[in-house]
């Protein structure tokens, strides 16, 4: 079965921006699908509605069948389940989401706390043995986001993404506010990550370079649409 299969998405946000357009893709298990496009496509759009997480009166149109269950006709209830634990999106530039004023091992707990997987505790120590998991010491956990560098607050983005064992890794230009250097460090843990754990992976860039080094295949967004779409190399190479 797929993992990911979007038939026919239209997103139309409540000021009319018509923001996707008909767009189709589909993900295997294991698969790293990369999207590309300019800025203003759609990209982000897009994985925004994989977790329902548009604004309100935003209208949605097609199917998201994650494994085989489709995202916009599911209660909220069911939504909220989804979130995290069916897929996790990785947003762009870490302090997007990282909450200023919480420790970042509580923010990582958070989720699973959400999902009432364990105790206050052992979500805790499990919010240790992910930060070892994405290369930081356990002992980061008592650090609030300031402490970190920009590198290590994307690590902790990863680490929290990962904190209800996911099917599917969104990454929405996860390396886009970082050095060079340092966005290939992120780009090599976000990599060994998926296919360690054979999660499925959708990465979003405007850079086509960087999508092309980390996936299997690529899609090409133009205003609202997909207008390319094969395996990495190939279309880098078009
Ligand atoms: P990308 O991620 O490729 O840069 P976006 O999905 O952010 O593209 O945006 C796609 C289009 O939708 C753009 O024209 C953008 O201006 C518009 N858009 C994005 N967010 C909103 C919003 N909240 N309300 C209205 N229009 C929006
Ligand atoms: P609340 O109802 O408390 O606002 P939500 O479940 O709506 O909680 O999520 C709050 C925020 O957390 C969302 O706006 C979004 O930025 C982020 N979020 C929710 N689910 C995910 C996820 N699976 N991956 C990444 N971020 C998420």
């Amino acid at each position: 079965m797929t993992l990911l299969d979007v038939r026919n998405l239209e997103v139309t946000y409540p000021n009319g921006a018509a923001a996707v357009r008909g767009v189709d893709l589909t993900l295997a298990p294991g698969e790293k699908l990369g999207i590309a496009g300019e800025s203003g496509c759609g990209k982000s759009t897009l994985a925004l509605a994989l977790l329902r997480l548009l604004p309100a009166g935003t209208r949605i149109g097609g199917e998201i069948l994650l494994d085989g269950e489709d995202v916009l006709t599911m209660k909220w209830g069911r939504v909220r389940a989804v979130r995290w634990a069916g897929a996790s999106i990785v947003f762009q530039g870490a302090m997007h989401s990282l909450n200023a004023v919480h420790r970042i091992g509580d923010q990582i707990a958070e989720p699973i706390l959400l999902h009432r997987r364990a105790t206050a505790a052992s979500a805790r120590r499990r919010a240790g043995e992910l930060l070892e998991l994405v290369g930081l010491p356990a002992a980061r956990a008592r650090a609030y986001p300031h402490e970190l560098s920009g590198g290590q607050r994307q690590r902790v983005m990863i680490a929290m993404a990962l904190a209800c064992a996911p099917r599917l890794i969104v990454a929405d230009e996860p390396t886009t506010a970082l050095d060079v250097m340092v966005q290939a460090q992120i780009l090599r843990l976000i990599e060994g990550l998926v296919s360690e754990q054979d999660l499925g992976l959708v990465m979003i860039s405007h850079d086509l370079a960087v999508l092309a080094d980390t996936c299997d295949r690529l899609a090409v967004m133009y205003a609202g649409r997909v207008v390319e779409e094969g395996p990495a190399r190939q279309v880098y190479e078009d």
